[in-house]
């Protein structure tokens, strides 16, 4: 990976965690988490690769005027279309995430296969193909071929989040905070997949689920549809009170939030998105939704 990686990106706001940090802080967590273990252990696979990943170089940043412009309209900064995908890293990358998880998900290992036998057959493709996941949040050929919709983000969300990433530090230099307060990225345009409300001043920040860039977002309200009813909005808290699931009755998604007012130190979104994982499985089991 590139010179200052290593280095949390931090100006006006927006923020992009090293993978270095976050393979350290999920190693700390694997003795104290045993329960875990599986979760930790892959995940720190996937980090190795992606961090490994030779992403083609950064585009330049955008000036202090076309970046304000950019957020004042609601565009995030990162037009889509020019995104340099590098077809033949991004088909790499998804082998290597397909092979990985199936090593560590054994159920899992027939369906991957399928997925990457097809991705193999698509090569030629994949630029479009990765596309459309960015643009979509799914690749509707693949499901039509029959392949597990969810097994497939997965492996486009991994794979193309090494070169989303490297896109995120470069620009997180321009994103002012105080001009977006929108429920997706400011710089890739994702969506969130984790919370966390801050020690102090309990602002609530997001963690882009694509890119990992981190920005602030109202204290109340469904980042998903909007929704700021308090009457359709509900959270159930951990019983120490660290974590918090939010639920929206109106569009049924949920968000995974950590209270930093609850906890001693550092924590890192991120490894958070890994470490909650049971969440996510009790609130699919409730019936509320990823996408
Ligand atoms: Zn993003
Ligand atoms: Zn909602």
């Amino acid at each position: 990976m590139k010179g200052g990686e290593e280095e949390l990106g931090r100006v006006a706001g927006a923020v992009v965690v090293g993978y270095a940090k976050i393979l350290q802080e999920l190693h700390s967590q694997a003795d104290k988490r045993p329960e875990l273990a599986d979760t930790i252990e892959l995940h720190r696979e996937l980090l190795e690769v992606q961090a490994r990943a030779q992403v083609s170089p950064c585009r330049a940043a955008l000036s202090g005027e076309e970046a304000t412009e950019r957020l004042q309209q609601g565009s995030p900064l990162l037009p889509l279309e020019s995104l340099a995908l590098d077809g033949q890293t991004l088909a790499g990358l998804c082998d290597q995430i397909g092979s990985i998880v199936a090593e560590s998900r054994p159920e899992l290992a027939e369906g991957l296969g399928r997925i990457r036998a097809w991705l193999d057959e698509k090569r030629e493709q994949i630029e479009a193909l990765a596309a459309e996941y960015l643009r979509e949040g799914r690749v509707r050929e693949g499901e039509g071929a029959g392949l597990d919709a969810n097994l497939l983000a997965f492996i486009f969300n991994n794979a193309l989040r090494p070169l989303l990433r490297a896109q995120a530090q470069a620009l997180a230099l321009s994103v002012d905070d105080s001009m977006w307060y929108r429920g997706r990225c400011p710089i890739c345009g994702g969506e969130p997949d984790l919370a966390a409300l801050e020690r102090g001043s309990g602002r609530r920040r997001l963690l882009c689920s694509r890119c990992d860039s981190e920005w602030t977002f109202h204290r109340v309200g469904c980042p998903f549809c909007g929704n700021d009813d308090p009457l359709q909005l509900a959270y159930y808290p951990s019983d120490d009170q660290v974590y918090r699931l939010s639920v929206c009755e109106r569009c049924r998604r949920y968000l995974k939030t950590i209270d930093l007012r609850q906890v001693a130190g550092e924590r890192l979104l991120p490894a958070e998105r890994v470490l909650t994982v049971a969440m996510d499985m009790a609130a699919l089991d409730a019936g509320y939704g990823e996408g």
